[in-house]
């Protein structure tokens, strides 16, 4: 099992140290030190893209990715990509994680995919951020259209095989939406 499993960043930078210590293998940095003084994660494309988080590592630098040394010291991150630096072992997952926010609103009604009312702007909600799904939830404690009341939780999305979780039990992710 991967050590060093952390709880989601807040507001997540775009770039993160591997540090090596295992009770925290990812550390977020404000900019990209030039030169890397070590290895590092790095986000080069916006939400939705895939192959959007790499690893880049300056040379000679004993970062492993599935057992194998960064020979080009750049590589694109796959999920479940498995890192290991120092004595350190993280495991990627480009999944982001379902998260409530305001609903931004939009140019036309959204119906919430579970109860089928419209879900008014600014209200709690939450878009299911599943492969291909993005579809949109009311999400609070008198709604909570995405994961089911507390007493019934749902065990997936209502439209994809996300689980229906706020904080599913995924190792670590740089990123939430
Ligand atoms: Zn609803
Ligand atoms: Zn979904």
């Amino acid at each position: 099992m991967p050590h060093g499993s952390c709880s989601p960043l807040e507001a997540p930078p775009s770039a993160f140290a591997l540090t090596g210590d295992p009770g925290r293998p990812v550390r977020g940095l404000a900019a990209l030190p030039p030169p890397l003084s070590g290895p590092a994660i790095v986000c080069g494309a916006p939400p939705g893209c895939s192959l959007r988080w790499s690893l880049l590592a300056p040379p000679g630098c004993a970062v492993r990715v599935n057992g194998l040394p960064l020979a080009t010291g750049f590589r694109a991150l796959l999920d479940g990509d498995e890192i290991r630096f120092g004595s350190s072992l993280a495991l990627f997952t480009a999944t982001e994680v379902p998260r409530v926010v305001p609903f931004p609103g939009g140019p036309l009604p959204v119906r919430c995919l579970r109860c089928r009312s419209v879900i008014a702007s600014r209200s709690p909600a939450l878009r299911c951020p599943g492969s291909g799904c993005g579809l949109w939830f009311h999400q609070s404690a008198d709604l909570p259209c995405f994961t089911g009341p507390a007493e019934r939780p749902f065990s997936t999305c209502a439209s994809c095989v996300l689980p229906a979780a706020l904080s599913p039990s995924f190792p670590w992710t740089p990123e939430e939406p």
